[in-house]
C-alpha cells in the first residue's frame, strides 16, 4: 500500500525513536485516493501534522507516480467493518517487510516460500517434519546485559525463567519503550535455557514474523504444520507483541498456541513496548492472559547505568574509554540504549580513522551534531513549550500562579523535566518558572519522583515526555 511504502521510506530517514513514535503508530485507509491516516490520540495527529504532513505528502507523490494522493489525518483506528478487512487483504502483510528482519530464519512450512526470501534462509524440509534451527542470537546474553535500577526486576524474572523454564513465572511479559533491552534479554533467556540443556527446542519469534508466516501458511494449506511447530517448543519467545493489533487470524492462532504452551507447562515469554492492557486492537481475553504470570516493566537507564553500558561496550569493542568520557556521553544522550551504542560506534570509528585518544574534546568534535540537537532541543523553553502541548494548557497557565490540578501538576512535571534534562540550578529554573523560589522547585521534583512510582498515568506521561524531547 502507498502508506506501508512511505512509512518504509521514513523509516529508513527517520531515527528509530522518532519513527517508533510518530510514524509507526499511524495506520492507514486507502480508498478512492484518499489516503486516511489515523493517529492514536490527538497529541500525536497534531504533532504529526505539524512536523510531518510535507514529507508525507512529498513521499506519498513519489510512490504515486507523481500525483498527489489527498491526505488526511484523524484521531482513532482504522474501521474495521467486513468491507475494509477485505481490503487490507493479508496479502499486505506479507512480502515487503520480510528484509528488515534478516536475522530470523524463517520455519519451512511453506513448500514455495514467497520471491522475497532469499534462498539461503530458507531451510528444507525435513522427512520426519519439521528442524528446528534455533535462531537465538549467541552475543546477546545475560553476561553482558549491564544491571541498574531500570531494568533490574526485568533481568531477575528472566533468569528464573531461564533456570526455571515452564515453572516460576509463566508467561513472562516484559514491556517498555523502544532500545531498553527487551530484545536482548529474550535472546539471554534462549541462550541460558540452550546452555542448561542444548536440546531444549527455544524459538525467538518477532510478531510480525509470527503474522508473516501465518498468512503464508495459511495459504499454502499449512496451518496444521504451522501450528504443530509451534506447540512443539519448550519455549518461546515472542518479541513486540503490539504487532499483533488488529491482526485478528492472528491472534486467534497465538491464542491457542498460547493456550496449548501452558498447560503443557512450556514456557512463554512476551515483550511489548507498552503495557499489556494499553495495546489496543488486541482482544479482552488474550491481554488479561498475557498478565497471568508475571508483567514487569524496562525503564529508560539512569546516568549510572548508562555509564556502565558505554564501559561495557567499549570493554566489549576493546576500545580505552576514559571513565569521564562515558560519563561526558551518558549525561547527554539520555533516551536509550540504541542511541548510546550508535554514537559509542562513532567515537569509535572516529577514533580510528584519526589515530588520535578518546578524549572529551575529541567526543565533542565526533558527536557535534548529535551534541548540538540534544541542546537545541532540550531548553527549558522547549520543555515549558512541550508539556503544555501535551496537557493541552498553555505556556502562560504553567507560568502563572494558578494552582489548580489540571495546571499545577503539569507544571511540577515540567520542573522536574527541567532538572533531569538540563543542567540549570534549581534557582534558574524557578526563576524560568515564573520566578519560583529554589525549594518550589525541590518540592516539585520529590513530588513527581514519588507519584512515577504510584501513579501509572504520571509514569507514562513523563516518559513520553522525555522520549519526545530527547528524540
Ligand atoms: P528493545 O528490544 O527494547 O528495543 P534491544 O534489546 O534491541 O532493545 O536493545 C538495543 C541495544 O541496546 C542492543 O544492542 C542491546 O544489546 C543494547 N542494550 C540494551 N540494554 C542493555 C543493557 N542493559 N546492557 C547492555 N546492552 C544493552
Ligand atoms: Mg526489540
Amino acid at each position: 500500500s502507498l502508506w506501508q511504502n512511505c512509512q518504509n521510506v521514513m523509516q529508513q530517514d527517520l531515527p528509530a525513536q522518532e519513527f517508533n513514535t510518530w510514524i509507526r503508530p499511524l495506520q492507514s485507509l486507502e480508498e478512492g485516493g484518499v489516503v486516511t491516516l489515523f493517529a492514536p490520540n490527538k497529541f500525536v495527529r497534531d504533532w504529526v501534522l505539524d512536523k510531518y504532513a510535507d514529507t508525507i505528502n512529498q513521499h506519498l507523490t513519489q510512490i504515486n507516480s507523481g500525483q498527489l494522493p489527498s491526505l488526511r489525518v484523524e484521531v482513532g483506528t482504522k474501521p474495521t467493518d467486513s468491507r475494509v478487512a477485505q481490503q487490507a487483504a493479508p496479502k499486505l502483510e506479507i512480502g515487503n517487510k520480510l528484509n528488515s528482519i534478516p536475522d530470523i530464519k524463517p520455519p519451512a512450512f511453506s513448500p514455495a516460500p514467497a520471491v522475497h526470501v532469499p534462498k539461503a534462509n530458507v531451510q528444507p524440509r525435513n522427512e520426519a517434519g519439521l528442524q528446528l534451527k534455533s535462531n537465538i542470537r549467541e552475543n546477546y546474553t545475560f553476561d553482558n546485559f549491564v544491571e541498574g535500577k531500570s531494568n533490574q526486576l526485568a533481568r531477575a524474572a528472566a533468569c528464573q525463567v531461564a533456570d526455571n523454564p515452564g515453572v516460576s513465572y509463566n508467561p513472562l511479559f516484559l514491556y517498555g519503550g523502544v532500545g531498553l533491552g527487551k530484545t536482548h534479554l529474550l535472546h539471554a533467556v534462549g541462550n541460558e535455557i540452550l546452555n542448561r540443556n542444548p536440546d531444549a527446542k527455544v524459538i525467538y519469534m518477532h510478531s510480525e514474523r509470527f503474522v508473516q508466516d501465518m498468512v503464508k501458511a495459511l495459504q499454502n494449506n499449512a496451518i496444521e504444520s504451522f501450528k504443530k511447530h509451534y506447540r512443539s517448543v519448550n519455549a518461546l519467545l515472542i518479541d513486540d507483541i503490539q504487532f499483533f493489533a488488529k491482526k485478528e487470524r492472528s491472534q486467534e492462532e497465538f491464542f491457542h498456541t498460547f493456550n496449548a504452551l501452558l498447560e503443557g507447562n512450556q514456557q512463554i515469554i512476551m515483550t511489548s513496548d507498552r503495557y499489556p492492557k494499553e495495546i489496543e486492537g488486541v482482544e479482552d481475553r488474550l491481554k488479561s492472559r498475557f498478565g497471568w504470570g508475571l508483567t514487569i516493566a524496562i525503564e529508560p537507564p539512569e546516568l549510572e547505568t548508562r555509564v556502565a553500558i558505554l564501559m561495557k561496550k567499549a570493554q566489549e569493542a576493546k576500545v580505552n574509554l576514559p571513565h569521564e568520557v562515558a560519563f561526558f556521553i551518558a549525561k547527554r544522550l539520555r533516551s536509550h540504549v540504541r542511541e548510546l551504542e550508535g554514537a559509542l560506534n562513532r567515537v569509535v570509528a572516529h577514533a580510528n580513522f584519526t589515530g588520535k585518544p578518546i578524549t572529551i574534546e575529541f567526543v565533542k568534535e565526533a558527536l557535534r551534531d548529535l551534541l548540538a540537537l540534544q541542546e537545541k532541543l532540550v531548553t527549558i523553553d522547549n520543555i515549558q513549550r512541550t508539556v503544555a502541548e501535551y496537557y493541552k494548557i498553555k505556556v502562560a497557565d504553567i507560568l502563572s500562579k494558578r494552582r489548580s490540578r489540571s495546571v499545577a501538576r503539569p507544571r511540577q512535571v515540567a520542573m522536574a523535566l527541567a532538572k533531569e534534562l538540563t543542567s540549570h540550578s534549581l534557582p534558574e529554573i524557578g526563576d524560568a518558572f515564573g520566578g519560583r523560589d529554589h525549594t518550589t522547585v525541590l518540592h516539585a521534583c520529590r513530588k513527581i519522583k514519588e507519584l512515577r512510582e504510584e501513579n501509572l498515568d504520571i509514569k507514562e506521561d513523563y516518559l513520553n515526555l522525555i522520549r519526545t524531547l530527547s528524540s
